[in-house]
């Protein structure tokens, strides 16, 4: 063990993989104790990533929106998005890409070194959550994808939580271009191995937690790589929904807010 600036650094205790919409927050609003929450276990000596499907942002945006929202900020947390697994799958096989998406998703592919186009050279098509989207987008999209095209979804969430109920989610936009094309799509968030990928880059220590409220992305990748999987009750599970045992959580918790004293068992 080393002092340096009167803190301890060590080995992390392991890394707790965070979901973010339905986990840490709710649109704008945080879950009620997830900065309290974050900040014991960040100074615990656990290492924090947080791993999200949502493709709009970058990862600085997604830092900024997790202080504003909760007033955690620790210069040792991860992010890894869709977005970033999108682009590092497309990068290493393809130059040129047409995007249904928003801003966020469109730097993260420029930063990976992919150029955006938006005409017949593109070699690829990369679709995430975009709240413009138009039929000619939709139209334009599967046309390239019929003509050879690569198809990759940022991921393939039919919804997300909002305030007021679930939102339609990239999922429903990737569903409507895959409709058209007759083409099924290569997807790259939660559970998927590009996502994988990237999130076990980022593993310090041993234990690994991954803390989410989707059965079919965040406890399906805890599943799928062998790690505990947390299930919380503040966003789009609720007490009737089904679970297959393949999704099944380790445990289950009404909100982010016990996971501290659940750790420290
Ligand atoms: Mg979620």
């Amino acid at each position: 063990m080393t002092q340096t600036d009167g803190k301890t650094s060590r080995e992390p205790l392991g890394t707790i993989v965070f979901d973010l919409d339905g986990v840490v927050y709710v649109d704008a609003r945080a879950v009620p104790g997830a900065g309290t929450a974050l900040s014991a276990i960040d100074e615990a000596g656990w290492h924090i990533v947080f791993a999200t499907n949502n493709s709009t942002r970058t990862p600085a945006t997604v830092l900024e929106n997790i202080e504003v929202r909760t007033g955690f900020t620790s210069p040792t947390a991860d992010v890894v998005t869709s977005a970033m697994a999108a682009a590092s799958w497309a990068s290493a096989r393809h130059k040129r890409v047409f995007v249904v998406g928003e801003p966020g998703l469109v730097q993260t592919l420029e930063a990976a070194d992919l150029e955006i186009v938006q005409d017949t050279t593109a070699d690829c098509v990369v679709v995430g959550l975009d709240r413009g989207i138009s039929y000619e987008k939709i139209d334009f999209a599967s046309r390239l994808i019929r003509g050879g095209a690569s198809f990759i979804a940022t991921n393939t969430d039919a919804t997300f939580p909002t305030q007021t109920g679930p939102a339609p989610g990239a999922g429903s936009i990737v569903s409507a271009i895959a409709t058209a094309s007759g083409v099924d799509p290569l997807a790259c968030g939660k559970p998927h191995v590009p996502m994988l990928t990237l999130v076990r880059e980022m593993l310090r220590g041993d234990s690994v937690w991954v803390i989410g409220d989707r059965p079919e992305t965040d406890l399906a990748m805890a599943r799928r790589a062998g790690w505990h999987a947390v299930l919380v009750m503040t966003g789009v599970t609720t007490a009737s929904t089904e679970i297959t045992p393949d999704h099944a959580p380790h445990h289950v918790l009404a909100s982010i807010a016990e996971l501290p004293s659940l750790l420290s068992e």
